[in-house]
């Protein structure tokens, strides 16, 4: 099709066009690199078969590489300036719909009823504006909405967090959170030049498989997660003190000392060195002890 706008001489006719200028409070860097456009579709395993929860098209360069696959492509972004601009480069594909609204403000969940109700599969694949990529990413799993997979341009920083190993310096909440809901793997790196304007961090292309199951039994969820925040709260102190000081009190630092021992986890460990099997023994212990 010869409306595609994936190059760097295409975009900038369209920025000049309508006079677009960058907001950088909206995290926008358009992609403007074909083959790294087309890496995260492939990656994502979209067809015909499939549709696709793009979040920020921009000027529109990945959303029309998704229409061209995909059975289906609902593509919502915030800014106003760009609806006309995408209005027009996508006006060749009859299989998007563009909502003006912000990820963090629309029901997933009546969207996928309302837009996906002829399919079984369901994608997110976006290049993430990064002001909010935690946010975003967290409320995509905690929704636990039935959707396959989340193929995402992110900061390498985050991406690293993410997939993060138990004992290092990036092994977080944000590991543990995610792990809980899904698979993770970098799919790759990508460097600053492919975007316009150059953002200041490096980049990666990351894909959550979700899981069908969490890796491991929880018997209070939201508990679990408050215990992993308190045990994060301040990473050089040990368990033990993160716990008394954010979660439990100081009256119980022997009973959870006794605790911590009795399901094998040294008091004095810190929270980096747990691995998220021993979060649910933990919590799963504390939530039926501890008061
Ligand atoms: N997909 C385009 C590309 O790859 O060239 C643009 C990606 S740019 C990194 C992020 C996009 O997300 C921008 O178009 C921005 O306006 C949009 N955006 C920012 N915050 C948003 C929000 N809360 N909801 C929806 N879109 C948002």
């Amino acid at each position: 099709m010869d409306g595609r706008i994936s190059t760097p001489t295409k975009t900038m006719e369209i920025l000049k066009k309508y006079d677009f200028h960058f907001k950088k409070s909206l995290g926008q860097n358009f992609l403007i690199e074909p083959s790294i456009l087309d890496k995260i579709v492939s990656s994502a395993k979209i067809d015909e078969t499939v549709g696709v929860i793009e979040i920020g098209p921009g000027i529109g360069a990945l959303t029309q590489k998704l229409a061209e696959k995909a059975g289906k492509v609902v593509a919502i972004e915030i800014d106003q300036r760009l609806i006309p601009i995408l209005e027009e480069t996508l006006a060749a594909y009859r299989n998007v719909e563009l909502i003006h609204g912000d990820i963090l403000k629309i029901s997933l969940n009546e969207l996928l009823s309302n837009q996906f109700s002829e399919f079984e599969t369901i994608k997110v694949v976006a290049n993430l504006p990064y002001y909010i990529t935690t946010p975003i990413i967290m409320s995509l799993l905690e929704q636990k909405l039935q959707i396959a997979s989340i193929t995402v341009m992110i900061q390498k920083e985050v991406a690293e967090r993410i997939l993060a190993k138990a004992g290092g310096k990036d092994y977080g909440t944000l590991t543990l959170a995610v792990d809980y809901y899904a698979e993770a793997k970098i799919v790759m790196q990508v460097p600053k030049t492919v975007f316009v304007p150059k953002p200041n961090v490096d980049s990666a292309i990351i894909q959550l498989k979700i899981r069908k199951q969490p890796p491991v039994q929880v018997e209070d969820e939201n508990f679990f997660f408050r215990v992993i925040k308190a045990s994060f709260a301040q990473r050089r102190k040990t368990i033990i003190n993160n716990l008394i000081h954010n979660l439990f009190g100081k009256d119980k630092k022997e009973q959870l000392e006794i605790l911590l021992k009795s399901i094998d986890i040294d008091p004095n460990r810190r929270a980096e060195t747990l691995n998220i099997g021993e979060y649910a023994r933990l919590s799963n212990l504390l939530v039926k002890t501890v008061e």
